[in-house]
């Protein structure tokens, strides 16, 4: 069951493609701020409601990053193989009308920028983003999204005094997200010792080499053959570590997990990678969260600095100011106000949406009176 709250969700369109048998959603959850904008997840077993809540993050996150964007998120229920250029397309060609109008679409798990730019071949240019650079889009594998979470690691690092030059961190997965953010971590001499990805886990206490990890991913399929510990991916949770950076499916850190975690700082690279009930358990337990919708914003920044028409160069300056300052306002009004990082964002975000109803006229003051 989709919750609905006086935010949203405005249009959940379901749509099925005979020639592939694959089922896909599209939750639009809220257009005050502008049409929608989310990836598009392309996983077997995605649901509505999983894409609904992403859609939901993706309203607050828009709304924190400044950006004319709603929130609205897409899943296609089918798993990678050589049939996902058809079937990118034929999702596309559905949705002309929608796309870009009430949704404009970008990645997110298994989709990237050759899928964008199947989606541009159909529906114009400015219907997606990251388009690959051959395109003038800004595509996402230049590590927009790792770039952010790293911006963000750094000042929850300075909360807890921690120096991120020769701090331990462990992250789960090791997609766009995971590799981007190992990337500028090491450029910042943080210690990644524990990488996963859907096969394993490797462990080195000396810290891993990301030119490794990725020649073995790519050759044998799985980061767990880099030199290490091979491990069950579901321990790089419990590794002891400073930094925690779940960067692959939601819920990953859930009842079954989350006491057994002993970084002091844990940084959101993934979606919805746990319920706010367990982020407030953290907060008592004086471990900072830094949520999805501030930490992992690198990539709609960037989305919408390609649409706009930024260079390359200027996007990464950009995500670094937005995401600085929200990291720094959300943690400085957690601290003073003894709340949840998460629920400092959501309130702003709240009146940002609120605010630009009234502006618009959607919801006017007295619209409920009898
Ligand atoms: P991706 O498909 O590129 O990579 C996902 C990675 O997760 C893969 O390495 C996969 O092996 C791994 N994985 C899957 N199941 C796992 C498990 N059980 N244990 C450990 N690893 C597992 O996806 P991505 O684009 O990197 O997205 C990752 C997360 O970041 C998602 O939650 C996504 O919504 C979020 N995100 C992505 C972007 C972006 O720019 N791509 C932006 C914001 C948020």
């Amino acid at each position: 069951m989709i919750s609905v709250d006086e935010y949203g969700p405005e249009e959940v369109i379901e749509l099925y493609d005979k020639d592939f048998n694959v089922r896909s959603f599209v939750v639009i959850d809220n257009t005050a701020l502008g049409p929608g904008k989310g990836g598009i997840r392309l996983i077997g077993n995605v649901t509505v409601e999983e894409v609904a809540r992403l859609a939901r993050a993706m309203t607050f996150k828009n709304a924190l990053a400044e950006i004319p964007y709603g929130g609205a998120k897409a899943g296609i229920a089918a798993d990678p193989g050589p049939n996902k250029p058809y079937i990118i397309r034929n999702f596309a060609r559905m949705l002309k009308g929608v796309i870009p109008t009430r949704y404009i679409p970008g990645p997110d798990m298994n989709t990237n920028e050759y899928d964008m730019a199947i989606i541009a071949d159909e529906l114009g240019p400015d219907a997606v983003s990251s388009k690959p650079l051959a395109m003038g889009g800004i595509p996402h594998e230049l590590g927009v999204t790792g770039y952010g979470v790293v911006v963000a690691t750094e000042i929850a690092a300075e909360y807890k005094k921690i120096k991120l030059k020769g701090a331990t961190v462990a992250i789960e997965g090791f997609g766009n997200v995971g590799t981007s953010t190992m990337q500028f971590l090491a450029e910042k001499g943080a210690k990644v010792v524990a990488v996963s990805d859907s096969k394993g886990m490797v462990y080195n206490k000396d810290g891993l080499d990301l030119e490794e990890l990725l020649k073995v991913k790519s050759e044998k399929g799985s980061v767990r053959y880099a030199k290490g510990k091979a491990m069950d991916n579901s321990l790089l949770f419990e590794q002891d570590v400073d930094i925690l950076i779940p960067a692959a499916r939601g819920d990953s850190i859930n009842e079954a997990n989350y006491k057994k975690v002993k970084a002091q700082i844990i940084v959101e690279g993934a979606n919805i990678p746990m319920s706010e009930s367990i982020e407030k358990e953290f907060f008592k337990k004086g471990v900072i969260v830094v949520p999805d919708i501030i930490a992992n914003a690198g990539g709609v920044i960037s989305s919408w600095a390609e649409l706009v028409h930024k260079s390359e160069k200027e996007v990464f300056g950009i995500i670094e100011n937005k995401i600085g300052k929200n990291t720094r306002l959300i943690l400085e009004k957690s601290k003073k106000e003894n709340k949840p990082p998460r629920e400092v964002a959501v309130e702003i975000a709240r009146e940002r949406i609120k605010s630009m109803e009234k502006v618009r006229g959607i919801k006017l003051p007295n619209q409920n009176k009898g």
